[in-house]
Order: structure tokens, then sequence, then C-alpha cells
């Protein structure tokens, strides 16, 4: 059970759709790093990364080497098990490189469960349920905006997520037409990505509200918590963060300034898996509920959430839909509208292809 080997591998997938937010036009590509972990029985574990610079600081290149030269040499020898110890020998070599540390702590989930021949979603004590997807539909034109809506809805989606926070008139005016075009019975929550100021966002969501919005996602800057509590005060509509929570520390700090309803968590964000439980058991203790984004994953990151959300209510859906947009997904897409259900093979349940993963 004791770490020999870890390797890293970068791909580039093609996204096959216009995607836009409040940090502007996406590249027409999405990048990831794949990590194996060998132990000294020749058991094998993978992990994933997909690179959201604007949010870790990190792209797959900075990862890589993180990997290779800092986080990998410090972890072999270390037992599988002790994960513990492993983050704190990582944080102390390196902080934050929360991305890179999401692949490696994912890889050792997987051998963990492939070890104890049982699938990941068992290991953290999570139920197997059915757990809706929600789609997500960038910034754009209202009319076009409203017309991928529709096609969503028609594919299966219950939910979509629709990004907003450049300009307030014109997001009500995309909520109205998609309100609109799907009708009554179709979830809509939207994201700002911190676009709006304080009085901007309460303003907007107010407006907003009458198109029945199931949650408003980061309206403010991530470090406004203050303004985060205040937006949430003074609007009815429940309030997501994300750019706000990247720690535990940071997910206390909300709790106690009343600044959420519901936490989103990317596991690149808070180096994976092992935190995320940490930051799902003080949202348990807060009242709050949870939602797992995924940064693009190819289907491998796309288990590793899949597998966590088994612990949640099960009332939002989740966003773990990297598959839906990207192509040459080296672990084959498995994903459908109606929903995610975990495998019952071990680890994630997913083949090690990490030899035929041909790197960029
Ligand atoms: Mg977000």
């Amino acid at each position: 059970m004791i770490i020999r080997k870890v390797e890293a591998k970068i791909i580039n997938t093609p996204i096959h759709e216009k995607f836009k937010t409040s940090y502007g036009e996406f590249p027409n590509y999405q990048s990831h790093i794949f990590v194996r972990i060998t132990d000294e029985d020749g058991y094998t574990g993978i992990g994933e990364a997909s690179q959201l610079p604007f949010f870790t600081g990190e792209t797959t290149t900075m990862m890589k080497s993180a990997i290779e030269n800092v986080l990998g040499p410090k972890i072999i020898g270390k037992n599988i098990f002790s994960l513990e110890e492993i983050h704190n020998e990582m944080n102390m070599a390196l902080d934050p490189a929360t991305s890179a540390k999401s692949a490696i702590d994912m890889a050792l989930w997987d051998i963990k469960g492939k070890r104890l021949s049982v699938p990941v979603y068992q290991l953290v004590g999570g139920k197997e349920k059915n757990i809706s997807l929600a789609y997500v539909l960038g910034e754009g034109i209202p009319e076009e905006m409203s017309e991928l809506a529709v096609q969503k809805v028609e594919e299966g989606f219950k939910t979509l997520k629709v990004k907003v926070g450049l300009n307030p008139d014109k997001d009500i005016e995309s909520i109205k037409l998609i309100r609109k075009a799907i009708g009554e019975n179709i979830n809509i929550r939207i994201d700002a990505n911190q676009g709006y100021t304080v009085k901007t966002a309460i303003q907007t969501i107010e407006r907003m509200s009458e198109y029945s919005i199931e949650y408003v996602e980061q309206p403010v800057p991530g470090w406004n918590v203050d303004g985060l509590a205040e937006v949430r005060r003074q609007t009815k509509v429940p309030i997501m963060a994300d750019e706000s929570v990247h720690s535990i520390h940071n997910a206390l700090q909300l709790i106690k300034q009343g600044a959420v309803d519901i936490f989103g968590i990317k596991l690149i964000k808070c180096a994976g898996i092992t935190h995320a439980m940490k930051i799902i058991n003080l949202a348990e203790a807060a009242g709050i509920d949870f939602v797992l984004i995924s940064p693009w994953d190819t289907m491998l990151g796309t288990h590793a959430g899949g597998h966590l959300s088994m612990l949640s209510s099960g009332r939002y859906a989740h966003e773990l839909v990297g598959p839906f947009y990207i192509s040459g997904d080296p672990f084959k897409s498995s994903l459908n509208a109606n929903g995610y259900q975990p495998a019952q093979q071990p680890g994630f349940g997913l083949p090690d292809c990490f030899d035929q993963i041909q790197e960029e």
C-alpha cells in the first residue's frame, strides 16, 4: 500500500460549443492533466484536473511541473490510506496548487477503492441514487440562448444554469425569453461569475425573480463576503458561493457571516475529495446544501464528482457536464441528460487507460 510511482500526462480536448462568461470567451479546447499513482503491489489509481487558471492560478503545464517535481516526490513512500499526512506533506511543499493536488487526491481515492474492491461512493459513505444534471448555457444573444435552452430541455435536462453578469438589462431579457420558451417546469439558476456590484445584484435579482430563479451563483466578487451576505439579506432567491469558497476556512467564514445558502464545490478549488468532504460536513452542520461543479472534466473527473454527489440531498441538480461539451474523451463518455448514477466497479469504475493516452 506504499506509493511507488506518480505519473502525469496532459491532453487537450476540443470544446464544440462557443462559451462565454463574465471572464470572457472560453478557448475552443479544454486542457486536462491525468495522474496515475502506482503502489508497491502494482495497484493503480487515476485522477484528473482540468484547468481553470482564473479560478486556481494553475495551467496544466504548471500542474505537471508541480506534480513531477514537487508533489509526486513528496508522497512517494507514503501509505495510500494516509490522506491527512499526504495532504499535510503536499501543503508544506507547495501552496495552494489545489488543482494539481486534486488530481493526486482523486487518484488516491481510486486506488483505495480498487484495493478494497468497493466503489468510491461507498468509501465516502454515500447512498446510491440518480442525480439530476444541469446544462450550463454560456452568455450570449438572448434569442440564441433561448433557442439553445429549448434544445437542451428537449434533450432531457430539467435544470439549466445560465451565465450572466456582463449586462444586467440584457441578463434580465435573456432569462425572460428563456423562461417563456421552456415553460414553468424547468429549473433556471443563474451564475454571474462575480460580475455584479452589490447594488446591481440586489436590483437585478429582484427583477429576475419574477421568472422563478432556483438560485443565484456568485453575484458579487469572491472576496466580498460582506457584500454576498448583504445580497442574501436583501433578496429572496437563495445564494450560492463559488469563487468565494475554495477552502474549509472560506466555507466557515461564509457560514459565520450568513452569506450563503449553497456551496458550489469544484474539486480543483479544494484540492480534491478529501477536503471537499470537510466542506460538505460544514455545510451539513450549517443547514447548507452543496452542488458539485465540474470544470469540464472528461468522464474521469465527472465520476469523481459524481461519486461524491452521492452524499448530497439530491435536491439540486449537479453540474457534472464536461462530457457534454468536449470531444475525444479518453475515458469514453457515458453520460446522458437524464442523470448520473455511479458504476459499481471498484474505485471510480473506469479502466486504467493511462498508457493509451497520447500526450500533447
Ligand atoms: Mg460558477
